[in-house]
């Protein structure tokens, strides 16, 4: 074993290094490392009492609460492996992921008892515990781990199943390790750093502000869920000086901002998990929201290509270079493309996870030498900066034309009557497949005017061959659009 590969306890170091510095602020309490170390090693010795122990997986079903933060760390105490539950999923989903995993426990939010009782009878045999009835169990004497091998695995963490079934993705200490540092080498460390965390622990996007808190020493804001109010007077106080969003929220909040604009601390919005729509951004620049594009995955341990901050004016609607840590090309039928020529893009680093869990198909079809194939699809332009145009799997070609949804989707979501947008193709006998949109609208217009408005911005072969309006679009837990899906809401009077 080389030393470069241990490193020690983090929240244990962290606790050490910097005991009274805040860690964690939850409504109107505070916690430092110190009190939150203490928390883990509480809640450790409780586990520790079930039998659970190093190497083990148990699984957390638990919102943004200050519970949840105590739980991930108490597990990091004993080198027990998280696997996360998003609370939207159904309970035969997360009966499958629970199994899949092998997880030996299941801890829940106390409000989430309804779940357990309905995971019970899919997988009886799995222990069942809420935060309370974990609380009052007896404590077992433990020594915390002292050091961690960056190859140990920390978490498991399903993919949104966007383009199929959720993956179970490994993510090692030395993933979230290499995540941060590439993170903090792009955006820097200062003294008054503060994370707003109101996306979901669940996912990577919130698990890796967690993580950086104890790497970095800053505090993290927890927010149990999201509201754009709330949100918007926080990064007026000038407590926040870094905010992780996705789109949607990020167009919330811009829609009811004030004239008083952000405090001049606040100094990062972090935005990713999807693609960023063009007047989304520009609205942004307008109103001198440090937006900073990026581009990730659950694979990629969060953003592995995040846009600089001299560049977000400049390169508006790139998702950036990639961090210091990380490499990209872009891949088309074995070869490296040429800048402005689409293809995959295929990522290398020491944030990529190590490989899936029981999934040697995926693994076979997904890395190769290191790198990882995303499965997106983009181009970088000649000084190396990414556009992310879609997802492979939703590709349509049309008369041997490619046309990506999202470029259409993007189109139909600048008119002001459409709320959300999706894009897929179907069976064409002349064209092999042509387009069709789906649209929620927020007030009435016609599918003529849609048309046209398309046509003012796009080449004829991507204009939608039909336009449905529904009440929604098929979305999974994560609120992605499912366009696999669509085709299944063609309203049965309109088919064609
Ligand atoms: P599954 O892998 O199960 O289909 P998923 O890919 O949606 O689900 P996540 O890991 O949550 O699961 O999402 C990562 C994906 O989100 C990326 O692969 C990419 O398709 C999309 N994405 C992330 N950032 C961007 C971005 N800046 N622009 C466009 N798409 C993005
Ligand atoms: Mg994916």
């Amino acid at each position: 074993i080389s030393l470069e590969t241990i490193i020690p306890n983090f929240l244990k170091q962290r606790a050490f290094l910097t005991p009274n510095r805040n860690a964690l602020v939850f409504e109107n309490k505070t916690w430092s490392f110190a009190q939150l170390f203490e928390k883990a090693k509480d809640y450790a010795q409780t586990i520790s009492s079930l039998g659970i122990k190093q190497e083990d997986t148990v699984a957390l079903l638990m919102k943004n609460r200050p519970s949840t933060v105590f739980i991930i760390h108490a597990l990091q105490q004993l080198r027990v492996k998280a696997v996360f539950l998003n609370h939207r999923l159904t309970p035969s989903e997360m009966t499958f992921q629970l199994k899949d995993s092998q997880a030996k426990l299941l801890i829940s939010d106390d409000d989430f008892k309804h779940i357990l009782n309905e995971i019970h009878p899919l997988y009886d045999s799995l222990p069942l515990l809420t935060f309370k009835e974990l609380e009052s169990l007896p404590k077992k004497d433990i020594e915390v781990v002292k050091e961690y091998m960056l190859s140990d695995i920390c978490s498991i963490m399903y993919t949104s199943g966007t383009t199929g079934n959720p993956k179970g993705v490994l993510q090692t200490f030395g993933n979230h390790w290499w995540s941060a540092v590439g993170s903090a080498l792009n955006l820097g460390i200062r003294d008054d750093d503060a994370w707003l965390c109101t996306v979901p622990i669940f996912h990577i996007s919130g698990l890796s502000i967690l993580m950086r808190s104890v790497i970095y020493g800053i505090p993290v804001y927890l927010m149990e869920q999201f509201n754009e109010t709330k949100v918007n007077t926080l990064l007026q106080t000038g407590d926040i000086t870094i905010m992780s969003v996705v789109g949607a929220m990020l167009q919330r909040m811009v829609s009811s901002l004030n004239e008083q604009g952000y405090h001049s601390k606040f100094r990062c919005m972090l935005l990713g998990g999807g693609p960023a729509p063009r007047p989304l951004l520009e609205a942004c620049a307008e109103k001198g929201i440090p937006v900073f594009q990026s581009y990730g995955m659950t694979e990629t341990s969060s953003q592995i290509v995040t846009l600089a901050p001299e560049d977000s004016l400049k390169k508006l609607g790139s998702a950036g270079k990639p961090l210091f840590p990380s490499e990209l090309k872009i891949m088309s039928e074995g070869k490296v493309n040429k800048p402005f020529e689409p293809g995959e893009i295929v990522v290398k680093g020491p944030n990529v996870t190590i490989g899936y869990l029981n999934r040697p198909e995926a693994n076979q079809n997904s890395f190769c030498e290191g790198w990882l194939k995303t499965g997106d699809i983009g181009y970088v332009d000649e000084e190396g900066y990414l556009f992310v145009m879609d997802r492979r799997s939703d590709l349509i070609i049309s008369g041997g034309e490619n046309i990506y949804p999202a470029e259409i989707e993007e189109v139909l979501l600048a008119h002001p009557n459409v709320e959300e947008a999706g894009v897929t193709g179907i069976k064409d006998e002349v064209w092999g497949q042509v387009p069709i949109g789906f649209v929620v609208l927020n007030h009435s217009v016609s599918e003529e005017e849609l048309i046209s408005f398309c046509r003012k911005k796009l080449a004829k072969y991507k204009i939608p061959k039909k336009l449905y309006k529904v009440e929604s679009l098929p979305r999974n837990a994560s609120n992605k659009l499912l366009r696999r899906r669509l085709i299944e809401i063609i309203p049965k009077d309109m088919e064609i």
